[in-house]
């Protein structure tokens, strides 16, 4: 226990936490203090906001003031086949009266005395002139008031075995055994005091625990740095070991044969992009590059170009695309490409019959030159064990934001000191791209081939659904193809936060916004999220004649593939679908996209989906449907900047200033990948404020400069190694 930092203290030294919830915290990936303390929570009620009985909302939990009136009664009742005790008081304040009640709590008879005081929080029903309450939440109201009882209570994540209250007595517990140990803050001191942050023992007590909406917004900085700050010292120290190894000069590139089969020119940020490739590929030390470039912009001719070189060194070249259609794409249209150059590839997925799987095995690890298999084009099922390369070259993953940053490592790690190069379609601003890939160098293509016909998008909202469906009828008539997006799978799943809580992500940290309570969400409108399973027989029913399927993530990958197959074939007309077909997917046929419940994107997202469209000859159109309940004015102006701008950066840009960078953490849930990779970020993903992101790594950089391999901040390391759930070291 001695050698024990507080931190790592398991979660069973505290009381109350046994054998059962030992395991139920495990659910919740929590088996220290230090892991309970961030378990941060997901939202707070606000019980601050004390109301009369009479003034109390219907449909709504709201917070009341009440003195005991009478003695707590217990009585006995059947329910079904279970016997149940009930616990009855009246209480009052001076508005009116209202009779409280308990389920199977008799002990709360000697808590609950004539006379004293409580708040309690939770639905206060009206029947007939009469209040009731069942089974509120309640706090005793001490001598000093209900003003000393805290207005922001905590919401956590739940898993069965553990309530709201027992976690934040847990916390509590936790946060005091913090309080007394004779830690130190591990940012340091000077760097606490430039940047006004507050210490981490306050931040960690206010963001649990607030006194105040300010308090609350003054931990969330702090800790949203701190994120921002170990996460660059993270990648800053990947980078740099990096540097430390070798890799294979590949220097007899040469990439005139290639373009000498394109039927196009080149843009001039291909050309540029292909010699910074070039150049790396030609030293010694490994390369880590990044292509970020718009939908369309052309950059698998670039990555065409990087495998070319590798090969014509001798060496073997990867390529791993998210999806088996996207490696499917990628093998025939690069598997002519290099046919026709000499150089042999294959295509190995999943779905590749176990046979095929051996030879092509076998041939990627033939020491033989003559006989080897140049290049590979794949899914994650290169990543699979058995799969060796006998003179690996280099590695390229296609729209690399939807592999994790383990995903990345996993596959370095195959082809040991590989150059490697990533493609990102996520155009995101340079300032931010420079901080989130910070092991990474960057080549922008930020320039469309030439006689890229522009999406036509209008914005709508419910009253054009007839209109819409005339238009999609009129567009398979004549022949194209159709997107349809919902933001959900099945309307059952999909579960509304519940009203009266304050989000975290509504407190916001930009400047000195935190001085009053964000507005509870309660006056929002129940919002109604068309689905896609729903919303696919909606359209077979009026839709007549015409092929209409449904395309989710929790179908099986094979499914998934097959549908796709289908509409890539022309077999399925109008393609309804999640957000799966966001990526690299290529229909040239498509040429209306229908994203439902438009608000509910990013930016970012919306312009990829609208990418999928426009691809061939057709006239292309993108429509965005408001859902009834977008009436804010964020969303409005979202979809007003989608109408007008067509440019992905010009876009992502106006996306950074109206929601800050943490967007651009957040990863596609449905897919369960997270955009930020192996890192376990808690509050950045919810960081609306650039320059505290930028300020922190910035900071990072610097504390770098004077201490590389942080051997003078040795708590600092520590963290950073607990933010990557992989060491930094298997980044390389
Ligand atoms: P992405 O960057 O989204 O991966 P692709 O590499 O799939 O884009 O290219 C999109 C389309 O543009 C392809 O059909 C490709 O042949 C074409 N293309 C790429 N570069 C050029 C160019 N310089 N001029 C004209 N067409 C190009
Ligand atoms: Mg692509």
């Amino acid at each position: 226990m001695e050698d024990l930092s507080w931190e790592q203290i398991p979660v069973t030294s505290l009381r109350g936490v046994g054998k059962m919830r030992e395991s139920a915290y495990a659910r919740l990936h929590i088996r220290t203090v230090g892991e309970l303390l961030t378990h941060y929570p997901r939202a707070y009620e606000n019980r601050g906001a004390v109301c009369l009985l009479s003034q109390s909302v219907q449909d709504g939990k709201c917070a009341v003031v009440l003195t005991i009136a009478t003695e707590p009664r217990v009585s006995m009742i059947r329910h079904g086949k279970k016997r149940m005790t009930l616990l009855k008081f009246r209480a009052f304040d001076e508005s009116a009266s209202c009779e409280v009640t308990y389920f199977n709590q008799d002990y709360l008879n000697a808590i609950f005395l004539p006379g004293t005081v409580f708040r309690f929080y939770g639905k206060v029903e009206k029947t007939g002139g009469h209040y009731s309450m069942n089974a509120p939440a309640y706090e005793n109201v001490s001598t000093e008031g209900v003003e000393a009882l805290p207005a922001l209570v905590p919401v956590y994540r739940l898993t069965p075995g553990l309530s709201q209250k027992q976690i934040a007595e847990h916390v509590r517990a936790a946060l005091r055994l913090y309080a007394a140990s004779p830690v130190q803050d591990p940012l340091p001191g000077e760097l606490r005091a430039k940047r006004g942050l507050c210490v981490l023992s306050y931040a960690l007590q206010q963001i649990h625990c607030p006194q105040t909406a300010e308090s609350l917004t003054t931990a969330k900085r702090r800790l949203i740095y701190d994120e921002f700050f170990l996460f660059s010292l993270g990648l800053a120290t990947s980078r740099r070991r990096v540097r430390e190894q070798s890799a294979p000069i590949c220097k007899d590139g040469d990439v005139r044969p290639l373009l000498e089969r394109l039927p196009y020119e080149l843009t001039g940020a291909q050309r540029t992009a292909i010699e910074e490739i070039r150049a790396d590929m030609c030293r010694e030390i490994p390369m880590r590059r990044m292509v970020i470039g718009d939908v369309g912009c052309g950059k698998t001719v670039v990555a065409a170009a990087a495998m070319l070189f590798a090969v014509q060194s001798g060496r073997q070249s990867i390529l791993m695309a998210p999806t088996e259609i996207l490696a499917r794409q990628h093998a025939a249209e690069l598997g002519r490409w290099f046919d026709s150059l000499g150089f042999r590839s294959e295509l190995l997925i999943g779905a590749t019959p176990a046979a095929q799987k051996r030879a092509i095995v076998a041939a990627l690890e033939d020491p033989d030159p003559a006989t080897r298999l140049p290049i590979v084009i794949g899914t994650q099922a290169l990543l699979s064990d058995g799969v060796r390369f006998f003179a690996p070259g280099l590695i390229v993953t296609d729209e690399q934001h939807r592999f994790g940053v383990e995903q990345r490592a996993l596959l370095s790690g195959k082809g040991q000191k590989a150059h490697v190069l990533v493609m990102s379609a996520t155009p995101i601003p340079r300032s931010l791209a420079l901080g989130l890939y910070g092991d990474l160098d960057i080549s922008y293509i930020s320039e469309m081939p030439p006689g890229r016909q522009c999406v036509e998008t209008y914005v709508v909202d419910e009253s054009y659904r007839d209109r819409l469906c005339a238009f999609i009828a009129a567009q398979v008539r004549d022949g194209g193809q159709v997107y349809v997006v919902c933001p959900a799978i099945s309307a059952d799943k999909e579960k509304e936060p519940e009203e009266e809580e304050i989000p975290m992500s509504a407190f916001s940290v930009r400047g000195n916004a935190g001085t009053s309570f964000p507005e509870c969400p309660k006056a929002r409108k129940k919002t109604e999220l068309l689905s896609a399973i729903e919303h696919t027989q909606t359209l077979k029913e009026r839709l007549p004649g015409v092929s209409v399927d449904c395309l989710h993530g929790k179908m099986k990958p094979s499914e998934k593939d097959a549908v796709m197959r289908r509409f890539l074939a022309g077999d399925v007309q109008v393609l309804v679908s999640t957000t799966v077909i966001e990526v690299g997917v290529n229909v040239p046929n498509a040429c209306l996209m229908i994203i439902e419940n438009a608000e509910r994107f990013g930016l970012s997202q919306l312009h990829q989906l609208r990418g999928r469209v426009g691809r061939g000859r057709r006239k292309s159109y993108c429509v965005l449907v408001k859902g009834e309940a977008a009436e804010g004015e964020t969303a409005r102006r979202r979809l007003e900047i989608m109408r007008r701008e067509h440019d992905g950066f010009a876009i992502a840009k106006q996306d950074l200033i109206l929601r800050g960078p943490g967007d651009f953490l957040r990863g596609q849930e449905e897919n369960g990948i997270r955009q930020s990779g192996g890192v376990k970020f808690r509050l950045a993903d919810q960081c609306d404020d650039e320059l505290l992101m930028q300020t922190a790594m910035a900071d990072a950089k610097e504390l770098l400069c004077g201490d590389a391999d942080l051997s003078h901040h040795a708590e600092l390391r520590r963290r950073m190694e607990g933010l990557f759930s992989v060491d930094p070291d298997v980044l390389n």
